[in-house]
């Protein structure tokens, strides 16, 4: 095959496959076209049953129709299991010469010479095995095996997708498997949660809608109805608004969305949907996706173009149906959320006490939206990638927070399982306790201060409760968050005010606007390819000095006879923008400082070590502030060139990596040469195991989430700083981030801080 065609073929196959309404008729669609395609006499597909430790014989072109579903094989089972084993591709001119070859009688392949195998991976599993097969010996061409090898890799998310949603049991009839279905994430926000699902999603995005039952069917047609004659009215009026300013050909669309909304088109099809129980809106997303679908698989450029225009009318009738939609699910007692992507504004307006988990597609651990769920002590799981987000509403489910995973229907054996945990948690949290009043002092007397990381008002009560020593990251971005707008200067005042009085006589170390990013405000998107790397933190800020002038002023008033704020800077690269910030500061220090008639103790000022540049200029930076703040979520996704949002290279992301154990003992020997206080406030600070790492290394201070300062005070409060010194020796000599962790909680283990391990509460299923 030519290349161009090549890719022409790739392409139609995975459209149909992706349009195919079940995994069965897309893996037969699958083999049916590659055999066509390539030309050759068989083509099968196996797919692993993990719980039964077999490789089914899912569809075949070729081999005999009644092996299909009913033959399989072992694991470790003829070629397909080699093929399986060794993870790699099994060309072979004479299959049945092989050693490993077993003879099927029911599929009647023992016709069949030459044999390429190909596996199918997702996320370093094997999830099965494509095989073609001809009568004729003779070996697969390479661009036959990179022809498989690609199709395989697009394919596999959706086999992956249909094989979590248990459809390979469903196949194998005789199969006595469980009813329930387990997805895996990414454990975000630890916890454990039993309760029915709310599905979260977008105003007028299309694809995140949910499959519901129709309430009432008469009224969903009314309501379509209704959206259909209001979107038809616009087109009118944008088609007469453009009269003067496109020619009739380029108005042609107008016209073409009229006919797709005419009574006997589009219409009619999204009815008998809703007549047939589906409720307006899903009946929406279901008729445009189908058509999405196949004007995709056109091989006219023209018609294969209109998919955005029937997206766009999708989207449009939808916006209407919305408006008019009062059946909004309401957030009751245990609701677990779930959305593909849920921002931290969302959550943050929502009755956050009826929330027992929150479940995502999207995203990993360290976003920000899991941050403040942390802080809110809501189990949190993301990155679910094969949760069928649309058939969950109201559905039962258990959320496990600490192994990242997902139960859909589980059983009672499960739940009551759940139910035993969540109150062994309840104990855990009870015997906690007796550590609010005490300090954070090791058996062998080293005292380090734990600070409390804050957003909300939650975070400050909860910060005080437990005994904080200060705040050391107010997430300024926090309050913006939660506006429809920039919040004005005395708005902002008052905001300030509360978190500077709340710890008045204690260290307040506010950050100023962080957005960019995964931290969007919601009235100012910033839309970068790149955002990561793109404008955030003090980029942004020095680019509006007003909103940043305005946030200083507001911190400066705030402070007003307290005298206990930090200024602390995100995202620095280079000292040019500390230098900016600086003459800033001074300026409106000047300025307040004359309005208010009052003097204003110039706050102490501090960068966050985000960016690895800086760990390369702290001689610089040091002769600049006044304290230095490790943001590790971020350093790591930069040291790492990991994003910390990516759910695919979670695995990636880790505190425990050598690089960082390394890079941060470094960087704190570095800050004490020059007499500069360091303090951490990523995610790695609340992590019993890191903090006693980042103790020995010589933190100052670590500031984290209320719901981590309990536990980490246990583990300061039994772990003397002469064995956490040893463990950090042993962890500087080890290069894998897995043995690293491991060696930790063996320590603690081993010491009476079992508890203190996540897995120790895992649930086998
Ligand atoms: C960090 O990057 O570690 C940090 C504390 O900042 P944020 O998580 O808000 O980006
Ligand atoms: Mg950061």
């Amino acid at each position: 095959m030519a290349n161009t065609m090549q890719l022409e073929t790739l392409r139609r196959i995975v459209q149909e496959v992706d349009a195919s309404p079940s995994l069965h008729e897309a893996l037969d669609v699958m083999v049916d076209q590659v055999a066509q395609a390539m030309n050759v006499e068989v083509c099968s597909i196996y797919l692993l049953d993990e719980r039964n430790h077999r490789y089914i014989l899912m569809a075949s072109h070729g081999l005999r129709p009644e092996s299909v579903g009913n033959v399989s094989l072992d694991i470790s089972e003829g070629l397909v299991g080699l093929v399986g084993q060794r993870e790699e591709i099994v060309n072979l001119e004479n299959a049945s010469k092989h050693e490993r070859f077993i003879y099927l009688p029911e599929t009647g392949e023992e016709i069949y010479n030459s044999f390429l195998g190909v596996p199918v991976m997702y996320r370093r599993k094997v999830m099965g095995v494509l095989v073609i097969q001809n009568k004729e010996s003779h070996d697969f061409s390479e661009a036959a095996e990179s022809f498989l090898v690609t199709l395989c890799a697009q394919l596999s998310g959706a086999i992956a997708h249909a094989h979590a949603a248990g459809n390979i049991e469903i196949f194998r009839k005789s199969t006595s498997g469980p009813s329930y279905q387990l997805y895996q994430g990414v454990a975000g926000a630890d916890g454990i949660a039993l309760g029915r699902a709310v599905i979260l999603y977008p105003a007028a995005d299309l694809s995140a809608i949910p499959d519901r039952e129709a309430e009432d069917i008469s009224e969903e047609l009314v309501l379509l109805n209704n959206a259909v004659a209001a979107v038809r009215g616009d087109i009118k009026n944008l088609d007469a608004k453009m009269q003067d300013s496109l020619m009739s050909e380029e108005r042609a669309l107008f016209s073409v969305f009229l006919r797709m909304l005419d009574d006997t088109a589009l219409p009619a099809e999204i009815s008998t949907m809703i007549r047939d129980g589906h409720w307006a809106q899903g009946a929406v997303r279901r008729v445009i996706e189908k058509h999405v679908n196949i004007f995709a698989q056109m091989e006219d450029d023209y018609l294969r173009e209109r998919v955005s225009d029937l997206k766009d009318l999708g989207r449009r009738i939808l916006a209407y149906l919305q408006t008019a939609d009062t059946s909004h699910k309401e957030i009751t007692e245990d609701t677990i959320l779930i959305g593909e992507e849920i921002s931290t504004a969302a959550l943050v307006e929502m009755p956050i006490h009826n929330i027992s988990a929150i479940v995502t597609t999207e995203g990993a651990a360290n976003s920000h939206m899991v941050i403040v769920a942390r802080a809110l002590g809501i189990p949190t799981v993301v990155g679910v990638t094969e949760l069928p987000i649309h058939t969950l509403d109201d559905a039962e489910i258990i959320v496990d927070a600490y192994q990242g995973r997902v139960f859909l229907h589980p059983p009672r054996r499960l739940r009551t399982r759940y139910k035993e945990i969540k109150k062994e948690e309840e104990q855990i949290a009870k015997d906690l306790k007796q550590y609010e009043t005490k300090s954070a002092i090791t058996p062998d007397g080293h005292t380090l201060p734990l600070f409390v990381n804050t957003g909300l008002m939650i975070d400050v009560v909860r910060g005080v409760q437990r005994g904080a020593k200060g705040v050391g990251l107010y997430r300024s971005e926090i309050p913006f968050m939660l506006r429809e707008r920039f919040p004005g200067e005395e708005e902002q005042r008052l905001i300030y005010r509360q978190q500077l009085s709340h710890f008045a006589n204690k260290p307040v170390v506010m950050r100023t606007l962080d957005i960019g990013a995964d931290k969007d405000l919601p009235y100012f998107s910033i839309d970068e390819e790149n955002s990561a790397l793109g404008w955030r933190g003090i980029r942004f800020t020095l680019d509006h000095p007003e909103i940043f002038s305005s946030q200083i002023r507001a911190m400066l008033k705030a402070s007003i006879g307290l005298n206990n704020l930090h200024i602390l800077l995100p995202m620095v690269t280079s000292v040019s923008e500390l230098e900016e910030v600086l003459y800033l500061l001074d300026r409106d220090l000047a300025a307040v400082q004359e309005e208010e008639q009052v003097k204003i103790n110039k706050p102490k000022i501090g960068i966050m070590i985000e960016v690895p540049s800086v760990l390369y200029q702290i001689n610089e930076f040091a002769e600049l502030v006044d304290f230095f703040s490790v943001g590790s979520n971020d350093l790591i996704q930069y040291l790492l060139a990991v994003d910390r949002n990516n759910p695919r290279v979670a695995s990636v992301y880790s505190h425990f990596h050598p690089a960082i154990i390394r890079a941060l003992t470094r960087l704190i020997q570095e800050c004490h040469k020059f007499d500069k206080p360091v303090s951490i406030c990523g995610e790695m600070a609340g992590n019993p195991l890191t903090a006693i790492l980042l103790m020995a290394m010589g933190f100052n201070t670590l500031s984290m989430s209320s719901s981590n300062i309990l536990r980490v005070r246990k583990a300061i409060c039994h772990v003397p700083l002469s064995d956490a010194k040893r463990l950090l020796d042993e962890a500087l000599v080890i290069d894998n981030p897995l043995i690293i962790k491991s060696m930790l909680e063996h320590y603690f283990r081993t010491h009476g801080l079992a508890d203190m391990v996540k897995s120790t509460r895992v649930v086998s299923v």
